[in-house]
């Protein structure tokens, strides 16, 4: 399983990262939505874990960006803005999950451990499709 990760905080980065790699994730980490916007397009990731405060382009604004290409692609909003107004925003924006920080890593990998079940389902029936 591929993630994609865009978070400017590099001691959170790196956290994350090592967390996610230890539970058999592969992580690649990107800082900026410029960056992100990139990445999505040439080495699609499987997920993608998203920080809205990025330091160049608003994390909403890169998310509607890749909701104009692939609705498919699973995206998770990690942000330090926990109001209601802004969660909805972002669900609203093309996100499928949201998580304020500070959260716990357990229910990180919980909630990325729903996105991948649902991205087996959908593979699946792909593949029933295609036979
Ligand atoms: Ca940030």
């Amino acid at each position: 399983m591929q993630i994609l990760l865009v978070e400017d905080d590099r001691p959170l980065a790196k956290g994350l990262q090592q967390a996610l790699q230890k539970q058999g994730y592969a992580v690649n980490h990107v800082e900026t939505g410029q960056a992100c916007l990139h990445v999505v397009k040439t080495e699609p990731p499987d997920i993608l874990v998203l920080d809205l405060g990025l330091p160049d382009i608003d994390g909403l604004a890169v998310l509607k960006q890749i909701r104009q290409h692939t609705k498919s692609l699973p995206v998770l909003l990690l942000t330090a803005r926990d109001s209601a107004n802004d969660k909805v925003a972002g669900l609203d924006g093309g996100a499928d999950d949201y998580l304020a920080k500070p959260f716990e890593m357990a229910e990180l990998l919980a909630r990325l451990r729903v996105l991948e079940r649902r991205l087996s389902t959908v593979k699946s029936a792909e593949i029933c499709i295609g036979d």
